[in-house]
């Protein structure tokens, strides 16, 4: 990894699009794709032109939490480009929209994953521009991340972690591989931080780690990282993930707002 390996064309950019963000998490589970959508929302309600892009080609999650994925395949243009889906104002891509579940790959070689991750990467027609391309990654440190981070200009990553310890250890390897790729790491989310009681309130440590690196930062091994936020283990988020309206949408719809705060000060 050390410098861009020699044959691989130099990083480029997604066409139309002004920032790229990548969400990044070392395990599945966590609540990666959960956050990446949320995020991508509050991003689009503060009048940003978003859109996500789920680059999870064996595992897509952006079909569902979008509510997406009976949808019609996308239109492609005159030019051989996809055309984004709509929903809750986003522009969306992912592998989900182009395969039916029953066809869903299994056991592709990696050219076929190469051609398929190029297609989502640089044949979508974002235009007339994003500002803010959210990209859901899939879980680790494998071929499609490190084909994104040696190949697409990206604005910065952001690692989404439960605080459990070993979650964390698993953090360092996410954050030293944008770091030999030299991709800002914008910081830490840590989600399921603590559990409140929907009965009286109370707020329970669910994983009772002090990762507290100074104020605003978390330790990781010897490593100071920004902490962006953390965001509480809600059993509405999941109930909402499932029903295909994500958080901020469920609560907008409702009116209560109880978790876009979280999300929000992310953003
Ligand atoms: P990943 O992308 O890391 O695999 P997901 O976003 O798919 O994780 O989330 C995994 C499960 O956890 C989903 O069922 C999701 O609804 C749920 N989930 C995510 N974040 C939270 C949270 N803060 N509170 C409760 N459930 C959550």
């Amino acid at each position: 990894l050390r410098g861009a390996p020699r044959g691989l064309p130099p990083k480029r950019r997604i066409a139309h699009v002004d920032h790229v963000i990548a969400v990044s998490s070392a395990k599945g589970g966590v609540g990666k794709s959960t956050l990446a959508v949320n995020l991508a929302l509050a991003f689009s309600r503060h009048n940003l032109r978003t859109g996500i892009l789920d680059t999870d080609i064996f595992g897509p999650s952006v079909p569902t939490l979008l509510n997406l994925a009976d949808a019609s395949e996308p239109e492609v243009t005159n030019r051989g480009s996809l055309v984004p889906l709509q929903s809750y104002g986003l522009k969306s891509m992912s592998m989900g929209y182009l395969l039916p579940s029953e066809a869903a790959p299994v056991a592709w070689r990696g050219a076929m994953v190469q051609k398929a991750l190029h297609q989502l990467l640089h044949e979508v027609d974002w235009s007339p521009k994003l500002d803010i391309l959210v990209l859901d990654l899939p879980p680790g440190t494998g071929d499609v991340q490190l084909t994104i981070g040696q190949q697409v200009e990206l604005s910065g990553a952001v690692i989404v972690s439960t605080p459990q310890d070993i979650a964390l250890k698993d953090a360092v390897k996410g954050v030293g591989m944008f770091n030999q790729m030299k991709i800002p790491v914008l910081g830490l989310v840590q989600n399921m931080s603590v559990f409140v009681c929907p009965k009286c309130g109370e707020e329970t440590r669910i994983f009772a780690h002090d990762h507290s690196g100074g104020e605003g930062k978390v330790q990781i091994q010897d490593m100071n990282i920004d902490l962006l936020g953390n965001i509480p283990l809600d059993p509405s988020i999941c109930h909402d993930a499932d029903a295909g309206k994500p958080t901020i949408v469920a609560e907008e719809a409702s009116g209560m707002s109880v978790n876009t705060k979280y999300y929000e000060s992310i953003a």
